[in-house]
């Protein structure tokens, strides 16, 4: 008897037909439903008759898993795993499993992309130049800061921010500060990158990129304070995930000059409402999350995360579970 799963994500066709292949599918579409209420019930439903799902960026809640009595394992197509309750999930039995390192490459081009783009100020320029205003030769006040031969700060330095700082210390000659729990000794050897106290890493980094998993220790990371003590010419790059920083004290902080500017891939609320104060402001670049989001490494993540699901219920999985204690109970 093939095992039923439910799908709710769109997932590319190769990857949907080997699921079939492999196993009875249900597919529920978010798009299909009129709000987020609405497509929960239908997935709290769904789960009650599946031994397995597979999807992306949903908040998986355990009330959603009340009735999920066969459920045995929840593949999510990312690295963060911060949209599900993981010590609920292991007390129920349920494997949890998710795609680090596929998705650490594009990742690490993205924060440099928004590196590049803030302090070059490629965006806004794009725009004035679009708009007809590139009338003579340009002057000071189009100029930008230097990215090369700065220091990079990055917190949470692990697959990601390593892919970061390799980017940072050998294509752009950047000293490389950190801060984690434990030390990275590949990165300080590979990019000597220095592991320093949190305070100073905010008051010497020219550019302070945030990579680290959204978790109760992490959220609000960045307040008003930390923002008052990094650099008055100091940008912040958030590419790890929204509520690691405090989007009002952030608005705050640009508004009045604390910091230079901001590049950000997530924020508190996706998508990003279009009347937020940061999209009015021109040392601001926003993206809508698309941190792993070209096509060769959406679909390398589906495929992992479509395997994790079929060896997980299977029982052969031993790698790609972000909640290892589940398979000592
Ligand atoms: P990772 O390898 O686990 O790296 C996370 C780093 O954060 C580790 O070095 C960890 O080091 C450090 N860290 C510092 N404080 C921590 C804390 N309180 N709890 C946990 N770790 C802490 O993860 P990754 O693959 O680089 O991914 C990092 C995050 O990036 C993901 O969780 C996700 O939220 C985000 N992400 C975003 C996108 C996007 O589209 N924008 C794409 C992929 C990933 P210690 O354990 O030594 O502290």
């Amino acid at each position: 008897m093939l095992p039923r799963i439910v799908v709710y994500k769109t997932l590319p066709s190769d990857v949907l037909a080997s699921l079939r292949e492999q196993a009875q599918v249900e597919l529920i579409d978010p798009a299909a439903f009129a709000s987020r209420d609405a497509f929960s019930a239908a997935l709290a439903h769904a789960f009650s008759e599946a031994d397995g799902a597979i999807g992306a960026s949903v908040k998986i809640t355990p009330a959603m898993l009340e009735g999920a009595k066969r459920l045995r394992v929840l593949s999510t197509i990312s690295v963060g795993v911060d949209h599900f309750d993981v010590p609920d999930l292991t007390r129920r039995g349920i494997v949890l499993t998710h795609t680090p390192d596929i998705l650490t490459e594009s990742t690490a081009d993205t924060v440099f992309a928004l590196i590049l783009a803030t302090a070059r100020r490629v965006v806004e320029l794009a725009q004035w130049v679009r708009a007809g205003h590139w009338r003579g030769s340009i002057g000071e006040a189009q100029y930008g800061l230097e990215v090369h031969g700065k220091t990079i700060g990055i917190i949470g330095l692990g697959r990601i921010g390593g892919a970061v700082a390799r980017r940072a210390a050998l294509g752009f000659d950047m000293r490389v500060l950190y801060t984690n729990r434990h030390a990275n000794d590949a990165a300080e050897q590979a990019y000597g990158a220095r592991r320093v106290p949190f305070a100073q890493l905010l008051a010497e980094a020219d550019f302070v990129c945030l990579q680290v998993p959204l978790t109760h220790e992490t959220q609000r990371l960045i307040g008003a304070n930390e923002l008052a003590s990094m650099k008055r010419s100091a940008i912040l790059i958030n590419a790890s995930r929204g509520a690691v920083v405090d989007e009002a004290a952030l608005v705050d902080a640009l508004a009045n000059g604390t910091i230079a500017g901001a590049g950000l891939d997530v924020f508190e609320h996706e998508p990003l409402s279009a009347d937020s104060p940061l999209l009015q402001m021109h040392h601001v670049v926003a993206l809508p999350h698309i941190g792993s989001a070209t096509h060769e490494t959406r679909h390398a993540m589906a495929c992992a995360a479509a395997q994790n699901l079929i060896e997980a219920l299977a029982g052969r999985l031993a790698r790609n579970i972000a909640n290892p204690g589940v398979l000592a109970r």
